[in-house]
């Protein structure tokens, strides 16, 4: 059991109290991917207080990956540690309550519905479309809440994909784009900024679920840092989209 005292300013806080809190502390999350989004992610809800956190990621630390995956530091990149273990060591740091589970693997089909199916909520820390489709696609079919999310450049998306109504990242985008034809961090750079920003709005909708609050988002939210716009779009569910259309 978690101490309330440590969690005192946000059962303060009205959308959480000690009700939700106490959701959280039996809170069940997977982050898939933790590089740059999901060590925000996994940073903001260990200290949030949830219960469990899975860490999935076959990547070890590099030196380049310090600039904007904030549970690492310069030992793990000397060690060439794994990311997700490395990320569980940090978390385990940071809040002993919390439980892990960091699993060195890249989440493929065989693998993805294990790493979803368990959980009260998934959150994109992917760097590749492929993967985001495969969690879209097993959170879709299996019920369970899933936040996508992706930065490049100043600029990043998110939108939640709820089981009950709403879009999926499908209906959004049919298809992942071809290779090469889309814009990569190692071509046009990533702000470490960005990051800490859809990180925590992923963070936050996931809060939000597992408390059971009314005002989870229903929208796509862009934004673009360097020139400070921030935009919501309603996205509907797209009847020629293959994977809604099967519910
Ligand atoms: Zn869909």
């Amino acid at each position: 059991m978690q101490p309330v005292e440590r969690y005192q300013r946000q059962i303060a806080f009205l959308g959480i109290g000690s009700a939700g809190q106490a959701r959280l502390s039996r809170a069940r999350a997977t982050i898939i991917g933790v590089g740059a989004l999901g060590t925000a992610i996994a940073n903001s809800l260990a200290r949030a207080g949830f219960g469990f956190l899975r860490l999935v990621d076959g990547d070890r630390v590099e030196v380049s990956n310090l600039q904007r995956q904030t549970l690492f530091d310069e030992s793990d990149a000397a060690a060439h540690a794994y990311k997700a273990e490395a990320a569980a060591a940090h978390i385990a740091a940071i809040n002993a309550a919390v439980a892990t589970e960091a699993l060195v693997m890249r989440a493929d089909s065989s693998s993805i519905d294990k790493l979803v199916q368990d959980v009260d909520v998934v959150l994109d820390g992917a760097d590749n479309f492929d993967v985001r489709y495969l969690a879209n696609d097993a959170c879709r079919r299996l019920g369970i809440p899933w936040i996508y999310g992706g930065v490049l450049g100043d600029s990043g998306v998110t939108m939640n994909v709820l089981p009950e109504s709403g879009p999926c990242l499908r209906c959004l985008m049919p298809d992942a784009p071809e290779p090469g034809t889309f814009p990569t961090t190692e071509t046009v750079g990533i702000l470490n900024q960005i990051v800490a920003v859809i990180g925590n709005l992923e963070a936050i909708e996931a809060m939000k679920i597992v408390v059971g609050s009314p005002d989870v988002r229903r929208s796509l939210v862009s934004i673009s840092l360097w020139d400070a716009s921030f935009h919501e779009t309603m996205v509907e569910r797209s009847p020629a989209c293959p994977v809604c259309a099967r519910l």
